[in-house]
């Protein structure tokens, strides 16, 4: 985080708690961070309990704990764990800067609202990830890390048998046998779980690089028998398969899923609807007893058909999880990395110990959608109003997934595993004198210069590989 003490900027976060999130995007960590780059924090009463932070942990460590009233009217920049609403969107003063996950590629209304409110909005589902610069500003990493974890605790906690194989008095049990379909930053960490849980794990993803990275994990990649090698777009991210590869992706998975016990799907395309992957024949074809977790379950639809937020029973036994929510149910951890995540963000945007727009850096054009042009710390726009570039929703365009090649594999600080020993050994030997001085750069290297961007990426963001997960 940049150390730019003389700033003046006022961070604010409101309480989001609600029947589906415990997280908050401020947690008391992250207040001595940002203090430490010159931002005052405000919190709203209560925002933080449902994840284990009290009001006194805050004020303990120097945010100011009020109403969201209060927020309104003093924050030069709003962080949500998702975006505000449109209520709330008109009780932002102009001027004001918004960091959240706004979903600006499937919503262009909400972005238009948020430009007509004078509001510079800054869409952390734009982060252009490849940038290792960039990478203690994934939210959809840190986030979706955490669900793939959970979901193979909720899955097992579903299912009527042991995951590991167990040798009792009464007899030996056999594993679980687990297919998680879509092998992702999610699909991985709940591949890494699940094998430390004991069970006999298979993943398929329509990348063809993730075979290599399933494999580096321990498990199975599952061979549908079928060519889907395209399956591969921009960036090494996956595309929307067409009308009839989809079917024959959908046979094949169906004729497969009987012979699992347990089902986790976490297969995304950036910005469209999540593809189906097992229709209710699958489902159908699964024995009584077994569970399927729909992680990417939405009012869209998930990977499964039919498949709800909450749980069902189908009339063959089958147990089917919606669960979009599950990092939320981590929520004292998965706020503190969010919250990281987002302060990073708004660090960022500090040059000069003001909130500020370059164009043509490639943060800022990937994230910006919308912006007020004379905002600088809120203040001034409130009575300026003019919006420069309203929105720019380039829901055409994908931003996150432009990986150096498309063959690059996954790392090992996505699926939060172990490091190989080789790793920890130059870790050790990072902290060393040498070391300190690469965290010192990595702090205070000046923003806003090309030549130390990529030099603080570089020092930043060496993260081991995939194939380097201990299992
Ligand atoms: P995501 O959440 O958008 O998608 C999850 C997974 O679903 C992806 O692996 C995708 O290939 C898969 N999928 C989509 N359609 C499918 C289908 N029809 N059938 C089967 N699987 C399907 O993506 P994510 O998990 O955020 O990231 C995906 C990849 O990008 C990962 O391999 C990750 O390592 C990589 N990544 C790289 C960087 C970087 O270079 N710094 C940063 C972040 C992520």
């Amino acid at each position: 985080m940049a150390q730019t003490p003389e700033a003046n900027v006022v961070f604010g976060v409101f309480n989001e708690t609600s029947d589906h999130e415990s997280r908050v995007a401020l947690t008391p960590d992250t207040v001595t961070r940002l203090r430490k780059a010159g931002v005052t924090c405000m919190i709203e009463q209560g925002a933080g309990n449902a994840a284990a932070y009290t009001d006194e942990d805050y004020a303990k460590v120097g945010a100011t704990v009020c109403t969201a009233d209060d927020i309104l009217a003093k924050a030069d920049a709003l962080g949500f764990v998702d975006r505000p609403s449109e209520q709330m969107i008109g009780r932002i003063k102009p001027g004001t800067w918004v960091i959240g996950m706004l979903s600006s590629f499937t919503d262009e209304d909400y972005v238009a609202a948020l430009a007509s409110a004078g509001i510079t909005a800054v869409a952390i589902e734009r982060l252009p990830r490849q940038l290792s610069s960039a990478q203690s500003m994934d939210e959809m990493t840190s986030q979706n890390s955490v669900m793939g974890y959970k979901a193979v605790l909720v899955a097992a906690n579903a299912y009527g048998s042991f995951l590991p194989m167990m040798t009792t008095a009464a007899g030996t049990i056999r594993p679980a046998k687990m297919l998680i379909l879509g092998a992702g930053i999610a699909g991985l960490q709940a591949i890494g779980t699940a094998r430390r849980l004991g069970a006999v794990v298979t993943a398929y993803d329509v990348r063809p690089a993730s075979k290599s990275e399933v494999e580096s994990l321990g498990a199975k990649f599952l061979d549908l028998g079928i060519d889907l090698s395209r399956g591969q777009g921009e960036g090494g991210y996956a595309r929307a398969l067409s009308a009839e590869e989809q079917a024959q992706q959908q046979a094949a998975v169906d004729r497969k899923a009987a012979e699992f016990d347990i089902i986790i799907t976490t297969a995304k395309v950036p910005g469209r609807k999540p593809p189906m992957l097992l229709t209710k024949a699958g489902v159908g074809g699964l024995h009584r007893g077994s569970v399927i977790v729909d992680c990417a379950a939405s009012e869209l639809g998930g990977n499964v058909e039919g498949s709800q937020i909450g749980t069902q029973v189908t009339d063959g036994g089958v147990t089917v999880i919606g669960a979009p929510y599950l990092a939320s149910e981590v929520s004292t951890t998965a706020s503190n990395l969010l919250s990281r995540n987002v302060a990073d963000v708004l660090a960022h945007f500090l040059v000069n110990g003001r909130l500020e727009v370059r164009q043509g850096e490639e943060l800022d054009d990937a994230m910006v959608v919308a912006h007020t042009h004379a905002a600088s710390n809120g203040r001034d726009d409130a009575r300026s109003g003019r919006i420069d570039h309203p929105v720019h929703p380039r829901t055409d365009h994908w931003h996150r997934g432009h990986r150096k090649s498309a063959g690059d594999a996954a790392h090992a600080i996505d699926v939060r595993c172990e490091l190989h020993p080789r790793h920890r050994h130059r870790r050790c030997r990072h902290r060393g004198r040498r070391g300190q001085q690469l965290a010192l750069l990595c702090v205070h290297l000046p923003r806003g210069d090309a030549g130390n961007n990529e030099r603080r990426g570089r020092l930043c963001g060496h993260r081991p590989h995939a194939r380097d997960v201990q299992e």
